[in-house]
């Protein structure tokens, strides 16, 4: 009897958290040109912070009664030095940290951005995931309601750039420190009166943070939430001067808003203005960037008081949306593919090749599968799923003469003129990045 080989079985990757395919690359890509260059236009300089930070940064950083660092983060011990490290859950508290070691604000305020994968352990579902990306800004040294319009308008710019609609701006004011601990009184008195029918979470939060009942998702306690006292009733006069400054702002720059009294944010550190955007095609996961200003965790993290507002936006919420509402855009094949067959043409495709993309034209060269030489005709079906927009093609005949073939593949170059051009090969340059730009230029009519 042979002896079974056994197959060896499949890895899969960690729950939750997702390979984004080739499929996807021209969504992201999309997505990322288009904020980077609205973050430019406001004058926001790019930050990197590390994905590993200690335990510590966090759990000061974010605050010790909140979802976060309650129940979603990653965190684990360095086998070799006993660090207690964590998988950052998100990057405001890394930023700030980053700012205070490096003594960044020392010349004046900051604009900061930043983008990259961020780790909560949640139920993963539509829209929430436990390895996702977030782009967001802090705008450091910035005291007054100015800032937090910019970084407002920032994000309308921004949907209006993706071509994303129907996303909607709530805002609310958190106060100062002494307004939110009189309404934290008020707020107990009430809650406690309606103890038996809090969650969980709620009773356990009653005390340590009862602002955050009143952002429970628990369908059976929007009630009590809405008839809860609300903060800003209990504004003063600092507090509320900031909040119609916010507003006369976005009113002269015609952004839409409604004032949202329950809205507390999940981060403690926020003080003041907050806000969220949120759509309504996305079902229950249907905030795509939320935000607002954190006045105290500069010191709090160690550095010198300085205010400091931000926002992060979901990445994949934005894709989905941009799923949603049809608005990806379609994704081109490269400029040239090069067919070749026998050795002397193979040298010459790579000479050809190279001299295509020292002009900047995108060019894949044919390489066999199986180590053997295929035919013109494989090779030409290849270059046809490729989307290329021409088959540069080579063979003993070509090279012989100094020539090449061009075939346009795609687009109105190919229903118009589809025959194989011969083309010396000193033109062959010259002749495609005319015919690119002419089939550009047809394409546009
Ligand atoms: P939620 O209430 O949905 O849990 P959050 O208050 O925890 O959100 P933030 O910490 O403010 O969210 O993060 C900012 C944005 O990042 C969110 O509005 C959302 O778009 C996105 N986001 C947060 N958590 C996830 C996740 N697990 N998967 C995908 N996107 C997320
Ligand atoms: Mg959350």
């Amino acid at each position: 009897m042979t002896e079974q080989k056994r197959k060896p079985e499949k890895l899969t990757g960690v729950k939750g958290m997702n390979d984004i395919l080739p499929q996807d690359a021209g969504l992201w890509d999309f997505f990322e040109t288009t904020v980077k260059s609205m973050l430019r236009s406001y004058g926001y300089q790019n930050i990197r912070t590390p994905i590993l930070e200690h335990t510590q940064l966090f759990t000061r950083g974010i605050g010790e009664v909140t979802d976060i660092v309650e129940k979603e983060m990653y965190s684990f011990t360095d086998a070799l030095n006993g660090e207690n490290l964590t998988l950052r859950p998100e990057n405001t508290a890394a930023v700030v940290r980053a700012s205070i070691e490096h003594n960044m604000l020392y010349d004046g305020p900051k604009r900061l951005w930043y983008v990259g994968p961020m780790f909560r352990h949640e139920r993963p579902q539509r829209g929430r995931y436990r390895q996702f990306h977030q782009v967001g800004v802090e705008a450091l040294g910035f005291a007054g309601p100015d800032a937090d319009a910019e970084i407002i308008l920032m994000c309308q710019r921004l949907w209006d750039d993706l071509g994303l609609t129907g996303i909607k701006l709530e805002i609310n004011s958190l106060g100062l420190a002494e307004e939110r601990a009189a309404h934290r009184v008020e707020l107990i008195k009430y809650l406690e009166q309606h103890v038996e029918l809090l969650d969980e979470d709620g009773k356990r939060r009653l005390y340590t943070n009862p602002l955050r009942v009143l952002d429970t998702k628990n369908p059976a306690l929007q009630e009590i939430a809405n008839n809860a006292p609300k903060l800003i009733d209990f504004l003063g006069d600092h507090s509320r001067a900031h909040f119609e400054g916010l507003q006369r702002i976005l009113k002269a720059n015609n952004i839409p808003f409604t004032i949202n009294p329950r809205l507390v944010r999940g981060l403690d550190y926020y003080n003041l203005t907050v806000f969220e955007w949120i759509t309504d095609k996305l079902g229950a996961q249907g905030t795509v960037a939320a935000g607002g200003r954190y006045d105290p965790l500069i010191e709090q993290l160690g550095g010198k008081p300085t205010a400091a507002c931000g926002w992060a936006m979901g990445v994949e919420r934005i894709l989905e949306l941009l799923k949603e509402d049809d608005l990806v855009p379609q994704d081109e094949g490269c400029d040239v593919y090069v067919v070749h067959q026998g050795d002397a043409a193979r040298d010459q495709a790579f000479i050809v090749a190279e001299r295509l993309r020292d002009t900047g034209l995108d060019v894949i060269l044919h390489c066999s599968a199986d180590g053997q030489s295929a035919s013109f005709k494989s090779q030409m079906k290849r270059a046809d799923a490729s989307g290329a927009a021409f088959a540069v093609v080579l063979g003993e005949d070509e090279v012989a003469k100094g020539v090449v073939g061009v075939k346009p593949l795609r687009g109105v170059a190919a229903d118009a003129r589809n025959e194989q051009q011969t083309i010396a090969l000193e033109d062959l340059t010259e002749y495609l990045i005319n015919a690119m730009v002419a089939s550009a230029e047809d394409g546009d009519d």
